[in-house]
Parts: structure tokens; C-alpha cells; sequence
């Protein structure tokens, strides 16, 4: 096979503070893409791509270090930090202005690297997405188990195709990537907006692995946010929820207002303290949620409405042509 008949990969890796991980990982991605490229699998020019999502430690420097050892490495340093969704978005936007074939994993490598030579096999086979799938997830904590499967299980009550137990680690070709960059939220809740595209989608499967230094980048709160923004980005379907409920108390409270009146012309009893005070924080709590559920949407709406960018590259040393400071 032609050389220019070849695909040509870029891997992209979201990093945010990374600096204990990456020397790990690195040269572990390296080996493996040198290992295509001597194979003739892909592309002499295929790249690892690094996105430093505004890490305050010494991620950029360790990545500009690897850029200036092995062309192979590059990198994209953003102006602060915008989280792993833009990192990813960022990442994809750039490659594939000169890639065929994107995959994209954690730094942490807790997703195994191994099967990316399965996934372009599929990639040849005519597949347009890989979704690599953890088949085990023993490594993880009970805790983010359970959650994860909870917001699957949510998510697809709300009507949202998810793939279950798969996270960021996934191939996509020139095509998709060039539809998914056709989303413009925000926010986009990558792994909600793909399977929504279509195109001949596979799965490979793998055991996770531990992460390998470092620690996670998601505690409880950024994970709330992600879960949220996946269930608030993709569906009105908290709001209709909402709307029910409030529907079936005013339906409720007629019979109360009912039961009240009789009490009040024939009954001997003082009407009750407890059910006057039950159904008053009963109604308040309900009025909360619901104009806080209001307000989120609102409030994503204005968010959108003002198009600001969803990320600002400060540094490219991936495109040929980088010479701005700015995305927008
Ligand atoms: N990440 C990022 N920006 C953030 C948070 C995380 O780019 O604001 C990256 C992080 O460096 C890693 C990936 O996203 O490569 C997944 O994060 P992590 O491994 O901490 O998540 P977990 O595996 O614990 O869910
Ligand atoms: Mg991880």
C-alpha cells in the first residue's frame, strides 16, 4: 500500500495537570504509534496531539519538552481552563483539519491503548466510530460504579442514547468529527452528541485500568456538573416531570380544599397545625424546584444566546498555519 493511501491518526489527549502522569504515558502512546507508522498502518505525519486544558502545574512545559524531542508529539495549550469537554472539542477541531482517522483517550491511560490498532482495523473495515467499551470496571471506586450507572440509567429513561461504560476513548472518522463540529453548544455533552450522528458505529471492549499517577481530575462537584449538563442539554424532560407533579398536587388539593370545607361545617376538630404546616413545606419545596428548573434552562439559554467561544488556544504547535493567538 501507498504511503498517501494510508490514513493519517491523530490521538488527541485531554491533560489538566497531568505533570505526574504524562511521563508515563507518553512514551507508552509513542511507542505504540511509532509501531503503526513502522507497520504501515498509518501515515509517517499521523501525531499525538496534547491539549493542556489550563493546567497550573508543568503539564505545557513537559509537552513543548516532548515536542521538541520527537516531532510525533504536539501540542495545544489553552488560555486557562475550560474542561475536558472543550479540551476534547478543541483537540478534534484542529486534527481534523489535517487527520482521516481521530482517536481520543485520557492521559491517565485508564483506557487501554493496546486496542487502538483494533480500532483502525474497524476504521478499515468501514466503521465510522469505535466506541471503546470497559467491559470490568473493578479498578474503579464503588462510588463512581454506582453513580455512572445511575446516570445511564437516567439518561436513558429520559430518552438520551448513551453507550453504557463507555467514556472518552473512542475513534472517529474525518466525516464524523466534521459533523460534530457542526453542534454549537456551549457546553456539549460529547458523549450524548455522537451516537445522536448516526454513521456505521462498532465497540471494542477493554478491562479498565487504574489511573496510572496522579488523581482523578473529577471530584464529586465537576462530576454533578457533567451529569447535569448531559441531562439538562439533552432533554426538556425534567421540566414535563416537573410540570406533572404540580399538575397532580392542584388536582390533589381540590379534594384537600374538599375534605377541609366538610371539616370546616360539620366537623367538632380544629383543623390540624401538622397538615396545614406538611402541605405548606410540602407546596414550598415543590415551588423551589421547579423555578430552580426553570431557571437552569434560563439560564443555559442565556449562556448560549451570547455564542461566546467555548475555548481560547493560546498555543498551537500542531497546525502548520497557527500564527494567531486567539480561536475566535
Ligand atoms: N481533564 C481535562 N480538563 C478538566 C478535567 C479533566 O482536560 O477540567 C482531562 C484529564 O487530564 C484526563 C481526562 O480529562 O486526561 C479524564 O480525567 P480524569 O482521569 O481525572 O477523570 P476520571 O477518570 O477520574 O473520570
Ligand atoms: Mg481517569
Amino acid at each position: 500500500m501507498k504511503n498517501n493511501q494510508l490514513p493519517r491518526l491523530t490521538i488527541v489527549v485531554p491533560c489538566y495537570n497531568e505533570e505526574p502522569v504524562l511521563p508515563n504515558s507518553a512514551p507508552i502512546l509513542q511507542t505504540l504509534l511509532q509501531h503503526l507508522i513502522d507497520n504501515q498502518q498509518i501515515t509517517t505525519d499521523s501525531k499525538l496531539l496534547f491539549v493542556d486544558d489550563g493546567s497550573q502545574d508543568q503539564t505545557w512545559a513537559l509537552i513543548t519538552q516532548l515536542h521538541h524531542q520527537d516531532p510525533l508529539f504536539t501540542g495545544l495549550q489553552f488560555s486557562r481552563n475550560y474542561g475536558q469537554e472543550a479540551a476534547l472539542m478543541a483537540g478534534m477541531q484542529v486534527a481534523n483539519q489535517y487527520s482521516d482517522l481521530i482517536i481520543t483517550i485520557d492521559a491517565d491511560l485508564q483506557d487501554d491503548p493496546t486496542i487502538i490498532p483494533a480500532m483502525i482495523a474497524q476504521a478499515q473495515d468501514g466503521y465510522d466510530i469505535v466506541y471503546g467499551v470497559r467491559n470490568d470496571r473493578s479498578t474503579d471506586t464503588w462510588f463512581k460504579r454506582t453513580t455512572a450507572q445511575s446516570f445511564y440509567w437516567l439518561m436513558g429513561k429520559l430518552g438520551v442514547n448513551l453507550i453504557p461504560n463507555h467514556s472518552d476513548f473512542r475513534l472517529l472518522t474525518h466525516r464524523v468529527v466534521t459533523e460534530l463540529m457542526r453542534c454549537q453548544e456551549s457546553r456539549p455533552f460529547i458523549r450524548g452528541l455522537i451516537p445522536q450522528l448516526g454513521f456505521p458505529a462498532t465497540k471494542l471492549f477493554y478491562k479498565r485500568q487504574p489511573r496510572q499517577a496522579g488523581v482523578s481530575k473529577y471530584p464529586l462537584r465537576k462530576m454533578l456538573r457533567f451529569a447535569l449538563d448531559g441531562i439538562l442539554s439533552f432533554s426538556i424532560a425534567p421540566i414535563r416531570a416537573v410540570l406533572y407533579v404540580g399538575l397532580t398536587i392542584c388536582g390533589g388539593s381540590l379534594f384537600v380544599l374538599l375534605w377541609i370545607l366538610i371539616s370546616h361545617l360539620y366537623g367538632t376538630v380544629v383543623t390540624g397545625w401538622s397538615s396545614i404546616m406538611a402541605s405548606l413545606w410540602l407546596l414550598g419545596g415543590f415551588q423551589l424546584v421547579a423555578i430552580s428548573m426553570i431557571g437552569e434552562y434560563i439560564g443555559r439559554t442565556f449562556t448560549e444566546v451570547k455564542h461566546r467561544p467555548r475555548f481560547i488556544i493560546q498555543t498551537d504547535t500542531y497546525s502548520p498555519a497557527f500564527t494567531s493567538s486567539h480561536s475566535d
